[in-house]
């Protein structure tokens, strides 16, 4: 079934106002990663209002709205993440000067969770009919150490009915075809400490870690074709006083690649420095914080197929060339579990991840035009 543009265009100028109101009302709700239960709630209700069935909220915090589901074993999973990276008590000023909305959080994710919202919302009152059904998801956890918990929790639940997956979490004009993997850890380093003066000569918990630390950006990252490996060590604290040995001090570090031989390889040169420190009787407390996996043995066809009619779409609608990247995004999971995936985008948006984000107004209907069709034609029977 292809979406006819007529009744797209009648069912947007009906709406149009409500669908900037429900981005507004979803934008001042806080939902730092694990705490998106108001968002949650307000993206329930919502579904209902608007006459989606079955809605529910799972354990991990997922709103679910299983469309044409029963029964499927090849599910499309389509899903817009709930959480933002702004931490509880951030000020959610809201501005809209008629082209440009502002406010934390504006476009990652919100934009394409109103934009996901509204092309349920169409589909349910078009009665269209998805070959396989499709299966609506506001997630949770997809920024910094949420860890990928929502998503990872969809997989579980609907393991070996999902035939492909979809996150909504871009601009327009990008779409995410390969997955970047990485490892995050908290490493500790505890000494004896003391006093500076008369206990001078004892180890000293910042020095080590700062020797740890010169090994790691002493590494050399995998050259191998196609592919690409970073890593980075992003805080550091410790000590207790400029006159004190300092007895504790740690730091957060990562590594990353699109490529799940070269994060292997990674793993490894992490692991032989943290060894190499406690052989030299570093005491050492090395804690696994994030872990998004890579793509191991999904259908490249299909993903392709994927990329290739988004990138058409979007030409049509928008009249724009879309660029193909990597990115570490919710489509790790299904990725990684072997299910075609592609990240897409809605919106043209920018500041992303500060609180000076801000989103182009007029590209959240067309962001709507572009999802719409593209869930039609990627389902079509
Ligand atoms: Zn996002």
């Amino acid at each position: 079934m292809k979406v006819g543009n007529e009744s797209f265009y009648s069912f947007l100028n009906k709406n149009r106002d409500y669908f900037f109101q429900t981005h507004r009302e979803l934008c001042l709700i806080p939902a730092p990663s694990r705490h998106e239960d108001a968002r949650a709630e307000y993206c329930r209700e919502w579904l209902e209002k608007n006459g989606a069935d079955g809605v529910y909220i799972d354990e991990a915090k997922n709103v679910v709205f299983p469309f044409r589901c029963e029964g499927s074993d090849r599910l499309t999973v389509v899903n817009a993440h709930t959480d933002t990276v702004f931490p509880e008590g951030t000020p959610l000023c809201f501005s809209d000067d008629g082209d440009i909305i502002r406010c934390p959080g504006v476009g990652d994710d919100t934009g394409c969770l109103a934009v996901m919202l509204f092309a349920a919302k169409f589909l349910v009152e078009e009665d269209f009919r998805p070959d396989g059904g499709i299966l609506f998801v506001c997630n949770s956890c997809e920024e910094g150490l949420g860890n990928l918990f929502g998503i990872r929790r969809i997989c579980e639940d609907y393991s070996g009915r999902i035939a492909r997956h979809i996150s909504i979490d871009a601009d327009y004009g990008e779409v995410f075809d390969r997955c970047v993997g990485s490892h995050r850890y908290e490493v500790t380093v505890t000494t004896e400490g003391g006093h500076s003066f008369g206990d001078f000569g004892k180890k000293n918990a910042i020095a080590e870690a700062a020797a740890i630390i010169s090994r790691i950006y002493r590494l050399n990252v995998p050259q191998v074709p196609g592919t690409r490996t970073t890593y980075n060590v992003g805080t550091v604290s410790g000590g207790t006083s400029v006159n004190t040995i300092a007895q504790k001090a740690s730091f957060l570090c990562e590594y990353r690649s699109d490529d799940v031989g070269c994060l292997e390889i990674m793993k490894s040169a992490f692991g032989n420095i943290f060894d190499e420190a406690r052989a030299e009787g570093v005491r050492l407390d090395v804690r696994l914080v994030g872990d998004r996996p890579c793509a191991n043995g999904a259908d490249r066809r299909e993903i392709d197929r994927m990329a290739d009619l988004y990138s058409d779409i979007v030409r049509q609608v928008a009249g724009v060339g879309t660029v193909r990247k990597s990115a570490s995004t919710d489509c790790n999971i299904p990725l990684s579990l072997g299910i075609p995936s592609v990240c897409i985008g809605s919106m043209i948006s920018g500041g992303t991840h500060t609180t000076e984000e801000w989103l182009k107004k007029d590209s959240l209907p067309a962001g709507l035009e572009i999802v719409v069709k593209f869930l039609a034609g990627i389902t079509k029977g």
